[in-house]
């Protein structure tokens, strides 16, 4: 897939391109950006196509696939609108951990259900306290009988309200050690006694939407557990870089729309008796906006091979993460420039991407983390980084 699409990935494009034209009309895309509604009308259509059992092996009920075709989807919808792609990329990027880490129970139980698009899945690691140092999450589990007891709050979780979701809680199962040590993830629906959902205002991706979750003597069983109890440190790291290289290819994803809009409006929009387009000065920042995304797309597309190889790629994946979101919010700017007063109306999409391009470089690890994560494989220690790698 490094440059080139196989026959199958350049078809699913096509399909989902053919779906998402008849849902996702700019009047929907605003209504639900304006309304803060969560897009179940694209989720059933994703579920009809077989995208959410992508990357989930047949033997589980998916389509089979790995993280290449994921990256593809990503890209393919976040075209339509970042906002929306990420209702199905969080899914799928949370059941590759459970995939990956999950007992074989666990598997045959819940990968079914989601492939199928009976459950979606969100994944609830930040806190208010516990940002980019994740070692700082204090909600807790304790045990009692073959039950746990789940306390705590977390925040800024995508999605985690739609309806049939199951959360993927990161809580501390062991106060005695350190995070690394003592850090579990727990499978719970996110209408389990106890567990509430509150979604917050937030600037853009306002349809899949922010959740703040409040944890009161949440009791679970045992086997809620994903994998083993105190391996969270673990799966967390290996979950953030399957995150990141699938979020990172939906940057590239909306910001080639950004430009294909930006040149589009400058070939048509006439000034000074041509089209703007004809001025140097805008025909070189298209030009540069081009390259810019190119170059992000090379960089998705590396971290994706080097993870379906099985390989670890902290350093590919964080440098993707890194130019891709910077890029996603360089381009949605120099394309609101390019459109002038119209890129800046709430009628038109460009201000959709300013807006929600803007949460991509805090979002899924900051583009400071990324830098600590890269200058410290260059072997330049940069502190405090208790967390280099998130
Ligand atoms: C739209 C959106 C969706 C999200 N979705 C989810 C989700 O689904 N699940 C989830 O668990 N979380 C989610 N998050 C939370 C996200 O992971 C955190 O916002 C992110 O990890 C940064 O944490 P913070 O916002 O608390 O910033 P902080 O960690 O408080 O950082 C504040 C500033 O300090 C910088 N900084 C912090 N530490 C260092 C350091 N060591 N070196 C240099 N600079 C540093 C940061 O880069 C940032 O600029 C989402 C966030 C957004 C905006």
């Amino acid at each position: 897939m490094y440059l080139e699409q196989s026959e199958e990935q350049r078809m699913l494009h096509e399909s989902l391109d053919k779906a998402m034209k008849k849902i996702l009309t700019p009047e929907y895309l605003r209504r639900i950006d304006k309304d803060g509604v969560y897009p179940y009308e694209a989720y059933d259509a994703w579920v009809e196509l077989g995208l959410t059992g992508c990357g989930i092996p047949m033997s589980y009920g998916g389509l089979g696939g790995d993280i290449e075709d994921l990256v593809l989807i990503s890209e393919a919808l976040a075209a339509w609108s970042y906002d929306v792609s990420t209702a199905l990329t969080v899914p799928l990027f949370t059941g590759m951990t459970l995939l990956r880490c999950g007992r074989e129970e666990q598997k045959l139980a819940l990968l079914p259900q989601l492939a199928s698009g009976k459950i979606r899945m969100s994944v609830c690691i930040s806190e208010p306290d516990a940002g980019s140092d994740v070692s700082a999450i204090k909600t807790k589990a304790v045990k009692d009988g073959d039950t746990w007891i789940l306390n705590g709050q977390k925040i800024w979780v995508t999605a985690a309200g739609a309806r049939d979701t199951v959360l993927q809680i990161y809580a501390k199962t062991d106060p005695s050690v350190s995070a690394k040590n003592g850090l579990s993830v727990f499978l719970i629906p996110n209408t389990t006694p106890g567990i509430e959902c509150r979604k917050l205002e937030m600037l853009g991706r306002r349809a899949a939407g922010s959740y703040e979750i409040f944890m009161q003597d949440v009791r679970v069983h045992e086997s809620a557990v994903l994998g083993q109890v105190n391996c969270g440190w673990e799966y967390l790291l290996s979950g953030l870089q399957v995150e990141r290289a699938i979020t990172s290819a939906g940057y590239v994803g909306a910001a080639q729309k950004v430009v294909d809009l930006a040149a589009e409006y400058a070939k048509t929009r006439k000034q000074f008796g041509q089209p703007v387009g004809e001025f140097q000065a805008i025909a070189h920042m298209l030009a540069d906006m081009q390259t810019d995304v190119d170059a992000a797309r090379l960089l998705a597309y590396r971290a994706a091979r080097h993870l379906s190889r099985g390989q670890s790629a902290l350093r590919e994946v964080s440098m993707a993460k890194l130019f891709g979101s910077e890029t996603y919010i360089k381009i949605a700017n120099q394309g609101m420039q390019i459109l002038g007063a119209y890129g800046y109306s709430l009628e038109t999409e460009m201000q959709r991407h300013f807006r929600d391009a803007r949460s991509t470089t805090i979002g899924a690890g900051s583009s400071q983390m990324q830098r600590n994560a890269i200058a410290s494989l260059m072997g330049l220690a940069s502190r405090p980084a208790r967390r280099a790698d998130s």
